[in-house]
C-alpha cells in the first residue's frame, strides 16, 4: 500500500535525476552524489512516514525546502531526500500577529505578498525565490538584518519530525534544545522542520533608496570613507556596497546603496542623508537619493542580480579591522571579477547587535560575499582558483563565515562561537545518536575552525 500522499522516486525510476536535481537553483549540480530515493512530500504525515522509511531501509535523511543552497546541500548519496517543494501552506493570525508557514514557502515571492494583505512584513531573504527553510535554519540575513536582526530571531516555534519519526513542537518551553539548534545549525540540523511559527512586523509605511555609482578606480577612497561611517547611519537603513557590471556595460562599477525602512518621506530623507554626504559624490557616475521605492521593485532588482540557470561559485567572510587593513584585503574580490556576471557585496551589520541565545552566534560588522556567475563548465576550476585567491587575500581580516554562502567541500571557516558549537554537538549526540540526518556536507570532519588556524 502506498503510505505517501506525495510521490516516492527510487533510483532507476523515470524522472529520478530530475527529482534529485531539478529544483537546485545553482546550475552547477552534483550528479556524482545522487540519493537513494526522493520523496516529494505533500503533508506532515508524508514527512513522518518518510523518516520512518529511511529508518527501515538504513538510509540517511536529507531535506530540501527552496533548493537555493549554492552547494546543493540537499543532494546526498545513500540518503532519502525529503523534498518539501509541494508542501506549501501559509496562515496568518491577526490576534497574535504570528504567521505559520511551511519551509518551502518563498520569502519574497509568497510570504511577503501574503502578509502585505494584512499590513505585515517578514524580513525574509533578499532574493524573492529563496525558501524560508534553509534560510531560517542558518540564521537568515533578511531585509535590514543590520537594524532588525537575523530572521531566525523571529522564530517563536518550529514543528519538527525527529530522528525517532515523531512530530513535535519546539519553542522556549518545549523541546527547547531543538528550538535552540533550529536557529543557526543550518544544514547540520537533526530533524525535518515542517512548519515555522514566525513573528511579523508592521509593513514600513515608506521605502526609499539611495544609489551612488562610482568608477571602480575610486574603490579604495569610497570604501575607506564608508568603512569609517556606516555604524553611524540610522538602524532603519540597510547599507550595501557592491561591484557589478551593469547590463550593457563592459566594466564593473562600485555601487553604494541604502534602502530605508521608515514610515514617511521626511524620515527617509533624514535616515539616508549621511550616505549622500560622501566626499566623492561629485565624482559619482550616477546619483539617486532618497527616491521612493517599493518592495516589489527591490525584489525585482534582486532577481536580476541573481539570475536563474547559471553556474555559481560562491564564498564569503565576516570581516573585522581598520579600513587600512580591510580595504586592501577585499580589493581583488571587488575589482578583479573574472566574468561579467560576477558580483561582490559588502553588507553592513554595524553597529553590531547582541544576539539572543541560539546556535547562530558568529557575525562581525562587515559581511563580504562574492558570487562568480558563468555558464562554461570547463571554466569551473579556473574560476574557483580566482575565488580562492580573492578569499585568501581577506584571511588577515577574516573572523569566519556565514553558512548561507559557504561550501565546506571547498574550504572550512568558523561559523559559530566555540561554546555554541560544543552545545550543538551535545544536542545532536542526544537527538540523533545514529546520525540519521546527513548533517554538514564537507570534504573532512567539520571542526568550526578557520582552515589556516587548524
Ligand atoms: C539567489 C539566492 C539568493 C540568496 N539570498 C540570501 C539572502 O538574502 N540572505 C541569506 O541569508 N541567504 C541567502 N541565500 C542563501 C540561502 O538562504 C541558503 O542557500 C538557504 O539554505 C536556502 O534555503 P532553501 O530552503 O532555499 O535551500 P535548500 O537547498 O532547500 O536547503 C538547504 C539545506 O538546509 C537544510 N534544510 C532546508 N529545509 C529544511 C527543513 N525543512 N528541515 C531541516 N533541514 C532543512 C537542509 O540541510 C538543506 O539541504 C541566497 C541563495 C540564493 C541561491
Amino acid at each position: 500500500m502506498n503510505r505517501f500522499s506525495g510521490t516516492l522516486h527510487l533510483a532507476g525510476d523515470d524522472g529520478f535525476e530530475e527529482a534529485c536535481l531539478g529544483r537546485v537553483f545553482n546550475a552547477r549540480r552534483p550528479s556524482d552524489r545522487l540519493p537513494a530515493a526522493v520523496l516529494e512530500a505533500r503533508t506532515e504525515d508524508d514527512v513522518v512516514e518518510g523518516v520512518r522509511l529511511a529508518l527501515e531501509r538504513g538510509w540517511q535523511v536529507a531535506v530540501r525546502s527552496g533548493g537555493h543552497s549554492w552547494a546543493a546541500w540537499s543532494v546526498r548519496a545513500d540518503a532519502l531526500l525529503i523534498d518539501l517543494g509541494g508542501f506549501r501552506e501559509l496562515a496568518y493570525d491577526p490576534t497574535t500577529e504570528l504567521v505559520t508557514a511551511t519551509p518551502s514557502v518563498k520569502g519574497g515571492d509568497e510570504l511577503n505578498p501574503y502578509l502585505g494583505g494584512f499590513g505585515r512584513f517578514f524580513n525574509g531573504g533578499h532574493c524573492p525565490s529563496v525558501g524560508i527553510g534553509g534560510f531560517l535554519l542558518q540564521g537568515g540575513q533578511g531585509w535590514n538584518a543590520r537594524g532588525w536582526g537575523w530572521a531566525a530571531e523571529n522564530i517563536v516555534a518550529v514543528d519538527v519530525v525527529t530522528a525517532d519519526g515523531e512530530l513535535v513542537r519546539a519553542d522556549e518551553e518545549r523541546n527547547s534544545d531543538l528550538f535552540w539548534a533550529a536557529r543557526g545549525a543550518g544544514p547540520g540540523f537533526f530533524g525535518v522542520v515542517t512548519r515555522f511559527h514566525l513573528r511579523t512586523r508592521p509593513l514600513p509605511g515608506h521605502l526609499a533608496h539611495t544609489v551612488h555609482a562610482y568608477p571602480v578606480e575610486l574603490f579604495d577612497e569610497v570604501m575607506t570613507w564608508l568603512h569609517g561611517m556606516h555604524h553611524t547611519v540610522s538602524e532603519l537603513v540597510e547599507i550595501v556596497a557592491l561591484t557589478q557590471t551593469p547590463p550593457g556595460a563592459d566594466a564593473p562599477v562600485l555601487l553604494v546603496t541604502g534602502v530605508s525602512m521608515t514610515d514617511t518621506p521626511e524620515q527617509a530623507a533624514q535616515a539616508l542623508a549621511p550616505l549622500h554626504a560622501n566626499p566623492y559624490a561629485e565624482q559619482a557616475l550616477l546619483r539617486i537619493e532618497a527616491r521612493p521605492t517599493t518592495l516589489a521593485e527591490q525584489l525585482a532588482n534582486q532577481r536580476t542580480a541573481n539570475p536563474e540557470g547559471h553556474r555559481y561559485l560562491v564564498d564569503n567572510a565576516w570581516l573585522t579591522g581598520p579600513a587600512e587593513r580591510v580595504v586592501p584585503a577585499i580589493r581583488e574580490a571587488f575589482t578583479g571579477h573574472p566574468t561579467p556576471g560576477t558580483f561582490t557585496i559588502w553588507f553592513s551589520m554595524a553597529p553590531l547587535r547582541e544576539l539572543p541565545d541560539m546556535a547562530f552566534s558568529l557575525q562581525s560588522e562587515i559581511y563580504c560575499a562574492t558570487y562568480v556567475v558563468h555558464d562554461d563548465p570547463a571554466r569551473d576550476k579556473e574560476l574557483r582558483a580566482w575565488l580562492d585567491s580573492a578569499m585568501a587575500a581577506m584571511q588577515p581580516v577574516t573572523v569566519g563565515q556565514y553558512l548561507g554562502d559557504s561550501d565546506f567541500t571547498v574550504r572550512q571557516l568558523r561559523f559559530m562561537g566555540d561554546a555554541q558549537w560544543r552545545r550543538l554537538q551535545e544536542i545532536r549526540a542526544d537527538r540523533d545518536p545514529e546520525g540519521l540526518f546527513a548533517g554538514y556536507l564537507s570534504a573532512g570532519a567539520v571542526t568550526n575552525t578557520n582552515h589556516w588556524e587548524s
